[in-house]
């Protein structure tokens, strides 16, 4: 597996894998990976003779009071779990070498950007979007791939992609869980072990709904109370949203008549957890 620092060097390596014919996946992470980031490392590997794999806490997408600093960090290991995942390159460059001083320039997805997760971190979805156009223009792949437990931001990104004509394929892969549904995220470690028993209700919350969208329920109020019956009722979890939304437009709904996004962001102590599932009424199932 090869390394990069510097975009030069990345660009450098990705141009000779293109030399010697191969197509190239690319899979932009923060690091501190796990099995959810493996399954996009695998699936881009298992379809292109090279794929990149960028590990960089990008600050512009934190905001003030979040936890920047405190984000898990350790290249060592992840370049390990990278390379087993079958990882052609990781670029991880330095803050200074995304933004070096000066930068002035971002990119906005309007709306999209303002609602659920926008709602409660102004500014984060602008950061997001900007970074991955610039590690987007830095690596050129023919596929990105992206995770569903993030739903609004492949959503975002898909939209970014379209809307600038950056000609490369998007694929949202299914949210990797543990044993007890919990989604894996890097901000799991943060958690207690009561605070990740308490997790586990988000998932059990979801398919309450999911399942009740399997028996034909398609009123938007009756699918977000189900859901929050089964939260409310726990002192440890404050819910910062809970909505069902169109899964491309991101618009409210009050029937589920197309493909839609019941997404939910708590709060279990100073963690912030989100989750979702997509109900589609084309298949009458959910997908976790
Ligand atoms: P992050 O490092 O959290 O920025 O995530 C990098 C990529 O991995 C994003 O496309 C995420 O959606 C994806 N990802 C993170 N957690 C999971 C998971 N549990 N299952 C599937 N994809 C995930």
């Amino acid at each position: 597996m090869e390394f990069a620092e510097s975009k030069s060097e990345a660009r450098r390596l990705i141009a000779r894998a293109r030399a010697d014919g191969k197509t190239v996946g690319f899979v932009p992470t923060m690091g501190a990976l796990h099995r959810g980031h493996t399954s996009l490392i695998e699936a881009s590997s298992s379809e292109h003779g090279y794929t990149v794999v960028s590990i960089f806490v990008n600050p512009t997408q934190f905001g003030p009071n979040e936890d920047l600093d405190r984000y898990p960090r350790d290249l060592k290991r992840d370049l390990e779990t990278a390379e087993g995942a079958g990882a052609s390159l990781v670029f991880a460059p330095s803050v200074e070498e995304m933004y070096p001083a000066g930068f002035t320039t971002f990119v906005e997805v309007s709306a999209l950007g303002d609602v659920l997760c926008g709602a409660s971190r102004p500014g984060h979805f602008r950061g997001v979007t900007t970074v991955v156009a610039k590690l987007l223009n830095i690596v050129r792949p023919d596929v990105l791939y992206l995770g569903r437990k993030d739903a609004q931001q492949a959503i975002i990104l898909s939209r970014m992609v379209r809307d600038l004509d950056l000609g490369v394929k998007v694929r949202v892969m299914p949210t990797v869980r543990g044993p007890d549904g919990v989604a894996l995220s890097s901000r799991n470690g943060y958690l207690s072990a009561e605070q990740r028993a308490c997790a586990s209700r988000l998932f059990e919350s979801l398919s309450k709904a999911g399942h009740l969208f399997e028996a034909g329920e398609r009123d938007v109020s009756r699918l977000v109370s189900a859901a929050r019956a089964v939260l409310d009722g726990e002192r440890e979890i404050a819910v910062e949203y809970l909505e069902v939304r169109d899964a491309e437009s991101l618009s409210e709904l009050s029937r589920v008549e197309d493909r839609a996004l019941l997404a939910l962001a708590v709060r279990i102590g100073d963690t912030r957890l989100i989750d979702n599932i997509i109900l589609d009424p084309g298949t009458g199932s959910f997908e976790a």
